[in-house]
């Protein structure tokens, strides 16, 4: 048996964000009734004539820009000639040579460094319609048809399932910031297929891979990739040999199967479609575009850390998602406890927007109302313990903290006299406990704290109570000795 280093590159398609299709000016929106956004471009009929959605120039080469990527001044746009039910032309209409972006790179922290993964090319190209499947019948539902698309090819710079799929993240978090996408993966706006191959560690040379399609979410891109990891070794140390494959994930089963063996380039015989001018893009307009990027994912997440004190976990979950950062800048600007309002965030805040399938920028519960909130606990007006046991109504109807924290009496006791009596009377009610816990069985402090809690409703300032219990309980041992 000898050890392995896997190789990996990802080919990752992305649906633009674009109102129109690539070629015409059918509407480019998920789901609708079968072949309802149709026209005679989108559904190859002989003779109709593409034109190009400049919307979909512009998010390309955002995506390129943003991903260091050089971008071509002239590309073209080739047949890719493949047979399949769902695609009309009989051809896909993909750039080849040159693309709209090359020789890019994206860089991230993963497992604590940085990791620098080459984007070879990025290109446009149309998506095919839908077959489905219906009681032995197979229907087709070209809504899809013609909808822009941009593949991005990156260099086999991945070494591990987990560093792959941290990549697709990394992919989506930015071309989601740059609004270039929507980024809804169940709805396939965001995915990719795997190129695996193992070779023995110190080698120089690559192993020949397979390509397994379609992986539709992050974790299903882990799954696979160590699937085939997995796969592709036994079979090597069985003396066998790995054939260059097209291959399925099959995510019920978790294995990838077999699906056809690999086409070559020269198998599509592309060729520049003739229906096409150059795509030719001025370098001034690139530079317009180039001013309009957002604040990426990396460097905001390296600010969010230097501002405000975050943790690099913390600053990667907000950065992930760019509703979640605009949020978290909102809130932090009204309380400048970056690290409380992160931690609110993620306890409660996203968490109640992932159960109701809510971006953050549509929560009711507003930036400054977790700024208020923020505010109660480390004012001790409230715990956080109350905090997150009211927040589920705070997130379902907004609305100020403090007036809920008011009308429903909720506010901490942090009267030091009033609680000194109920410390005083828990004592008393329990002289067995108290003198154990004189004697030096501090453990007992929790169970004078419960009482204090119970008597109190849960609102007695946990801290407060603690160093009373304490002040009470240390004093009992100077009498005694
Ligand atoms: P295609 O899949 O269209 O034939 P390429 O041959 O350019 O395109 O390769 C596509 C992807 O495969 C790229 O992401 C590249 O990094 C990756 N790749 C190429 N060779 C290997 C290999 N030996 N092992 C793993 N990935 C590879
Ligand atoms: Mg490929
Ligand atoms: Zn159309």
């Amino acid at each position: 048996m000898s050890e392995y280093e896997a190789v990996i590159g990802l080919e990752v398609h992305a649906q633009l964000k674009t109102a129109s299709k690539l070629f015409c000016s059918c509407p480019a929106v998920f789901g609708g009734e079968p072949n309802e956004q149709v026209c005679e471009v989108c559904a190859g009929l002989p003779g109709a004539l593409p034109r190009l959605n400049e919307k979909a120039v512009e998010l390309a080469v955002k995506a390129g820009l943003a991903m260091n990527c050089a971008i071509n001044n002239y590309s073209l746009f080739a047949r890719k000639n493949y047979f399949y039910p769902d695609l009309p032309d009989g051809y896909q209409t993909s750039q080849f040579a040159p693309p709209v972006c090359e020789n890019g790179y994206l860089e991230f922290s993963h497992e604590g460094e940085t990791k620098r993964v080459g984007i070879t090319r990025i290109h446009m190209e149309n998506d095919a319609g839908k077959c489905l499947h219906v009681r032995g019948a197979t229907l087709l539902d070209l809504n899809r048809a013609g909808t822009p698309l941009i593949e991005i090819v990156s260099e086999p710079d991945l070494r591990g399932a987990e560093e792959a799929a941290e990549f697709m993240r990394q992919v989506h978090a930015i071309l989601v910031c740059i609004g270039a996408t929507d980024g809804n993966m169940e709805e396939g706006s965001l995915r990719c297929d795997a190129n695996v191959s193992l070779r023995p560690v110190g080698s120089g040379v690559y192993g020949v891979r397979t390509e397994t399609k379609n992986l539709n979410s992050f974790r299903n891109v882990q799954k696979a990739v160590d699937y085939e990891i997995a796969r592709q070794k036994a079979r090597l140390d069985d003396g066998g040999a790995i054939v260059q494959e097209t291959r399925l994930f099959d995510a019920a089963r978790q294995v990838t199967l077999a699906m056809r063996s690999k086409e070559d380039a020269h198998d599509y015989r592309y060729f520049p479609n003739p229906d096409l001018p150059p795509v030719i893009v001025d370098p001034a307009k690139i530079e317009e575009w180039r001013a309009q990027l957002p604040e990426l994912p990396a460097p905001r997440a390296r600010r969010f850390v230097e501002s405000f004190g975050l943790t690099e976990e913390d600053a990667a979950i907000l950065v992930s998602d760019k509703a979640a950062a605009d949020y978290f800048e909102a809130a932090v600007a009204l309380f400048p406890q970056g690290r409380r309002i992160a931690a609110l965030m993620r306890a409660e805040l996203l968490r109640e927007c992932e159960a109701a399938g809510l971006r953050a920028d549509e929560a009711k519960f507003a930036p400054a109302e977790l700024a208020e909130l923020a505010g109660l606990i480390d004012g001790g007006e409230i715990s956080a313990r109350t905090a997150h046991e009211i927040f589920p109504e705070l997130f379902a109807h907004g609305g100020s903290p403090a007036s809920f924290v008011r009308e429903r009496g909720l506010s901490q006791i942090s009267d030091a006299g009033e609680l000194e009596a109920v410390v005083d009377a828990v004592l008393a009610e329990n002289p067995d406990e108290a003198a154990a816990c004189k004697g030096g069985k501090t453990r007992l402090l929790s169970f004078f704290v419960g009482k204090v809690m119970a008597r109190t409703g849960g609102k007695a300032n946990p801290a407060l109570v603690n160093s009373l219990l304490r002040a009470r309980l240390e004093e009992g041992q100077s009498t005694e000795t």
